[in-house]
């Protein structure tokens, strides 16, 4: 029996990792969960499924919700401190990390120990920290398994092949829902238009970063740290079916992809049971009824946060947090309505550029960079918006 914690329970890839774990009763038990708001939601999966202990991590509702936990027997934990206190507990096998930002840093590496598996679908955790827990794993002889269905993809692909073999990784992107549209009309985009998604059914911070192409450069990112690769055989390609996850192209010119159908339980199942397979009767593709898989080159004129990823990992240091944290903050205006769509890469840009140096020392220095990041967002809407 595996012990499995979730950090995120309650959203996207919280509830479809409690889906997976559900199909596979023998195999896995939760052994913590821990959400933010939807406390709900975290009581109903509580009950379900008899953790040890739930963090609720927005200390205003936990007096609401203390008795319910302790009638059913289960330790009730608050705050990030809680947050932080479960991460690093050792009676666990697998943490899922589907927490939402740069907030996942810090549990990811509280939860680095021998033996321990860290299933990330946090990506801000590499794009913040990928070099500490990158090294950090290989010290402790943690493993990390992506849960991002990209990454999935080419892990999949990757298996038994060499580093020094493989030509490039192919990251493939829908597009968003304004593939087709002009980049004179981005000004108009409405909050509800952004947060329409075509293939994929996620939460809005993911799915406005979908619709910028955000979502793909701070994959990019990942990519770079989980596969160690330098940055020119990262490329990205549009595929607006979401049927093909991401390919590998190696240096003998055959290419590689891994394909389903857009399920986010198919990469949470392969996260848990990497490298073996478990079976499953999740809904299966049929390329016949497909019939048309397209692809074509990104935009990345009209798509401005791909272009400046990949810039920022070029550029190193403190470029990658400052990216993440700005765009977070421009994402959560954009979300409550105060600026345009079309603003949220000028403002991640002014945040590069009003950045003098590069380099940082340690963790909480790197985290002092993403408040500045933040803050100069939240003062640039102010002033100029
Ligand atoms: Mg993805």
């Amino acid at each position: 029996m595996k012990r499995i914690s979730i950090l995120g329970s309650t959203g996207s890839i919280g509830k479809n990792s409690l889906d997976v774990v559900s199909r596979q009763k023998e195999r896995y038990c939760i052994a913590y969960l821990t959400a933010n708001r939807n406390l709900e939601r975290l009581l109903e999966q509580a009950k379900r499924f008899h953790p040890k202990a739930v963090v609720i991590i927005d200390t205003n509702r936990v007096a609401e919700f203390k008795p319910q936990f302790q009638q059913i027997g289960v330790e009730l934990l608050s705050g990030f401190e809680g947050l932080l206190e479960i991460s690093a507990r050792d009676d666990v096998d697998i943490v899922i990390n589907a927490l939402v930002g740069a907030v996942g840093l810090r549990p990811t590496l509280n939860a680095i120990k021998p033996g321990c598996r860290i299933a990330l679908a946090n990506k801000e955790t590499l794009v913040l920290g990928g070099e500490l827990v990158m090294a950090r794993c290989k010290e402790q002889g943690a493993e990390l398994v992506p849960i991002d269905s990209e990454h999935s993809a080419l892990l999949q692909c990757l298996l038994g092949e060499r580093t020094e073999d493989i030509e490039q990784l192919i990251l493939t992107a829908s597009g968003g829902p304004f593939r087709k549209k002009a980049v004179e009309e981005f000004r108009e985009v409405t909050l509800g238009e952004a947060l329409n998604h075509p293939n994929w059914n996620m939460g809005p911070k993911i799915t406005i970063d979908s619709a910028t192409l955000m979502n793909k450069g701070l994959e990019v990112i990942e990519a770079f740290w989980l596969f160690g690769l330098e940055l020119s055989k990262i490329n990205v390609v549009i595929h607006p079916q979401s049927i093909v996850h991401s390919l590998v192209e190696f240096v003998d010119g055959s290419v590689k992809a891994q394909l389903g159908l857009p399920d986010m339980r198919v990469p949470i199942q392969y996260a848990l049971t990497y490298p073996k397979r478990l079976s499953a009767t999740f809904p299966r593709l049929d390329l016949a009824e497909w019939q048309k898989l397209t692809f074509e080159a990104p935009d990345l004129e009209k798509f401005r946060c791909l272009k400046l990823a990949f810039a920022a990992l070029e550029q190193g240091g403190v470029a990658p947090a400052i990216l993440n944290a700005s765009n977070e903050e421009a994402v959560n205006l954009f979300l409550s309505e105060r600026i345009r769509f079309d603003q949220i890469p000028e403002l991640v840009e002014s945040a590069l550029n009003s950045c003098e140096t590069n380099s940082y020392h340690d963790i909480d220095d790197l985290l002092q960079y993403d408040q500045m990041a933040r803050s100069h967002v939240i003062d640039k809407c102010k002033s100029s918006f």
